[in-house]
């Protein structure tokens, strides 16, 4: 803040936007070097039947591995590979790394149905995708049936392509949509509606609102809008996923709610596959194999 007593009005700002321009950078830098030295992995988190509490998939979580720094979560710089196009790069990698963890999967008696989910931005949601998804898709010997794609709806409302061809090529390959982060958007319900989606994510804002307070009253402020997707999830066939479920508390209010599938702390949190693979005896005899999503319409 050197500039701060000078006669310029703005100096304050223009610091920090010095800063935040330095952090950009870095940022950059970080990235090109995690992609030149292969220090991106995926972690998975386990999504489970919330009755049985069985896994039925996994969604991959993209994880910068930093020799200095260790691990990193990806908000920061997805946002900045989104704005310098190295997301295209990224998300090559997100997708041979999830074709690995598929193989892998099948190798395992225990684990051969579950299926990979995997984030997508905006900025991969391309006409050449669905290009991009069958070559790994045959590179690797493995069925679209058993990949869901992450979008948001933001990624729908951004793009000005034929979304609705777009999307008939990627489901005509097996694989399945899924909104993610539903509800924080500006117009869930109509997305839900006008594209051809599979699974709705329930983002975990709502489920935050649900279940007891530390103080132990209950505190159920977002129950209705849980029971309103829910209820039109059911009407429109759409499978519903609850997002990060900490609490037995949530878990029991969700179940309450015909909630069929979700992820959380409280069954696990994104871990290497290996983790869940050579995972507790415990772990292991709560797995039953079965398709955890409606077969694709086409
Ligand atoms: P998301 O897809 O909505 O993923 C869920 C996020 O919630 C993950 O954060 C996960 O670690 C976290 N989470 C899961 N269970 C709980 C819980 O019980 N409590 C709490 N507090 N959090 C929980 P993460 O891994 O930091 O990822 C953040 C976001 O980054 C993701 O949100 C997704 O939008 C994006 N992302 C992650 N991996 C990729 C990727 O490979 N490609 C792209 N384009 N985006 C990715
Ligand atoms: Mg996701
Ligand atoms: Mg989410
Ligand atoms: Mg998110």
């Amino acid at each position: 803040r050197q500039k701060s007593s000078g006669r310029n009005g703005h100096c304050v700002f223009d610091v920090q936007f010095g800063q935040e321009a330095a952090r950009q950078l870095e940022i950059r830098e970080t990235i090109s070097e995690a992609l030149e030295h292969d220090w991106f992995e995926l972690y998975f988190q386990p999504i489970v039947n919330l009755k049985s509490r069985s896994t039925v998939g996994f969604e991959g979580l993209l994880r910068l591995i930093h020799p200095e720094q260790g691990v990193l979560p990806p908000l920061e710089y997805i946002q900045v590979a989104e704005q310098t196009g190295s997301i295209l790069e990224i998300g090559d990698k997100v997708l041979e790394l999830g074709m690995q963890a598929l193989q892998k999967l099948e190798a395992d008696p225990d684990w051969r149905d579950s299926y990979v989910a995997l984030n997508l931005s905006a900025a991969q949601f391309l006409p050449e995708l669905p290009d991009i998804l069958a070559s790994n898709l045959s590179a690797y010997s493995v069925s679209g049936k058993r990949l869901v794609l992450e979008i948001t709806e933001t990624t729908l409302m951004q793009s000005n392509l034929d979304l609705d061809k777009l999307i008939a090529r990627i489901k005509g390959l097996g694989c399945a949509l899924a909104l993610d982060d539903f509800g924080t958007g500006f117009s869930s319900l109509s997305y839900m509606n006008r594209f051809d989606v599979d699974v709705v994510k329930i983002d975990q804002s709502f489920t935050r609102g649900l279940g007891t307070t530390s103080l132990g009253a209950p505190s159920n402020k977002t129950a209705p809008f849980i029971e309103a997707i829910v209820g039109l999830s059911q009407k429109l066939a759409l499978t519903v996923i609850a997002e990060g479920i900490e609490t037995e508390d949530q878990l029991q209010c969700l179940i309450d709610r015909d909630v069929t599938y979700g992820q959380g702390y409280l069954f696990g949190k994104p871990k290497p596959l290996d983790h869940y693979l050579r995972g507790s005896q415990e772990d292991r005899s709560a797995v039953i194999s079965f398709p955890a999503l409606p077969e694709p319409k086409v």
